[in-house]
C-alpha cells in the first residue's frame, strides 16, 4: 500500500516537472532543418545561428557570445555532437555585438572568420576585446565553397545595419538572414538604427532570390522558420507603418502625439505588437517628421 502511494506521488511529481519544463525554454537547442541532412540551427536564448556540415568541414555563423561567453563553447560542443569534421569557417551576419561577440573559441578551433568589410571597420572602431576581427572581408558578394557545399554571401545594401549579409545555400534553397526579416512579428529595438527606405529595396531583392526556407536570427513566431510569404508580410507591414506615420508627420504629430495615438490594428495579433509599436512609430517619425 505504502509503495503504491509513493508510486502515485512519483507520477504526480513527474507530470508537474514536465509541465514546468514545457513552460521554461531550455537555454540552448540544436535543431536540424527538416528536409536536409547538413543544415542546423543553434539557438542560444532568443538568438540563433545557422551551421552547415559539409563533406570537408563545418561552416558556422554568428557565435552569439554577448553577455554569455561560455555559450560559445557550448555552440562548438553542439557542433561536435553531430560531426567530427573540423570547423573551417565562421561567418558574421553583421557587426552587432549581440550576434558576433565572443568568437575566440572558433578562432582557436582553426576557423577562418569571414565578414563584410564594414564589419571589420566597425569592430576596429569599437575596440572591444570580445569582438574578434574577421580574417577575410568583401564588399558585395562571395561564395564559400567547401567540399560538396556552396554558401553564397551577399550584401544587399543598407537595411538593419550597413554590414548585413544574407547567406544562401543554393542547392538546399535555405536563406539565413539576421535582424531585418522578423518572422511573423512586429520588429522592435532593431528599428532604432534601421534604414527604412533602403531596407525595402533589400527586402525586394530577398524576395527575388531563389529559396524556400528562411532561418531568422531570432526564433520566428512559435519558433518556426520563415517563408517568402513571411518576407512579403514584413514588407507590407513596414510599408503600412511608413504610410500611416507619413500622414501623421505631415500633420505635425511627430514625435509624442504620433507615438501615443497611432495604432496599426491590422497587426495587433502579431507577437510583440504592444511592446514594439513605439519603436516602429519613432523610427518612421524620424524619417517623415524629421527627414532622416
Ligand atoms: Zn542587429
Amino acid at each position: 500500500m505504502k509503495q503504491l502511494v509513493f508510486a502515485a506521488l512519483g507520477l504526480v511529481i513527474s507530470a508537474a516537472a514536465l509541465a514546468q519544463q514545457a513552460a521554461q525554454q531550455p537555454p540552448y537547442a540544436t535543431t536540424r532543418v527538416e528536409g536536409t541532412d547538413k543544415v542546423y540551427v543553434f539557438r542560444a536564448g532568443n538568438h540563433q545561428s545557422m551551421f552547415v556540415v559539409t563533406s570537408a568541414g563545418v561552416i558556422a555563423t554568428d557565435p552569439l557570445g554577448y553577455g554569455r561567453p561560455q555559450m560559445v563553447n557550448t555552440y562548438i560542443e553542439e557542433i561536435k555532437k553531430v560531426t567530427d569534421k573540423p570547423i573551417k569557417y565562421l561567418v558574421y551576419s553583421h557587426h552587432h555585438n549581440d550576434h558576433i561577440s565572443g568568437g575566440k573559441p572558433f578562432k582557436d578551433a582553426g576557423a577562418t572568420i569571414v565578414a563584410h568589410q564594414r564589419t571589420l571597420e566597425r569592430i576596429k572602431a569599437q575596440n572591444d576585446p570580445q569582438m574578434v576581427p574577421p580574417d577575410e572581408t568583401f564588399t558585395k558578394q562571395r561564395t564559400l565553397k567547401l567540399g560538396d557545399t556552396a554558401l553564397e554571401l551577399t550584401f544587399l545594401g543598407l537595411n538593419h545595419s550597413d554590414s548585413t549579409l544574407v547567406m544562401r545555400l543554393p542547392k538546399e534553397k535555405i536563406l539565413f538572414a539576421v535582424d531585418f526579416l522578423p518572422v511573423g512579428q512586429v520588429p522592435g529595438r532593431g528599428m532604432i538604427d534601421f534604414y527604412p527606405l533602403e531596407a525595402e529595396g533589400s527586402i525586394r531583392k530577398v524576395l527575388a532570390m531563389d529559396w524556400d526556407k528562411l532561418i531568422p536570427g531570432h526564433p520566428g513566431a512559435g519558433g518556426r522558420l520563415g517563408t517568402k510569404q513571411d518576407v512579403q508580410d514584413q514588407l507590407d507591414f513596414l510599408q503600412y507603418a511608413s504610410d500611416t506615420v507619413k500622414v501623421a508627420a505631415r500633420e505635425g504629430k511627430c514625435w509624442e502625439p504620433a507615438e501615443k495615438e497611432l495604432k496599426l490594428p491590422k497587426y495587433e495579433k502579431w507577437p510583440n505588437y504592444e511592446n514594439n509599436l513605439p519603436f516602429v512609430i519613432r523610427r518612421y517619425c524620424g524619417l517623415w517628421g524629421r527627414g532622416t
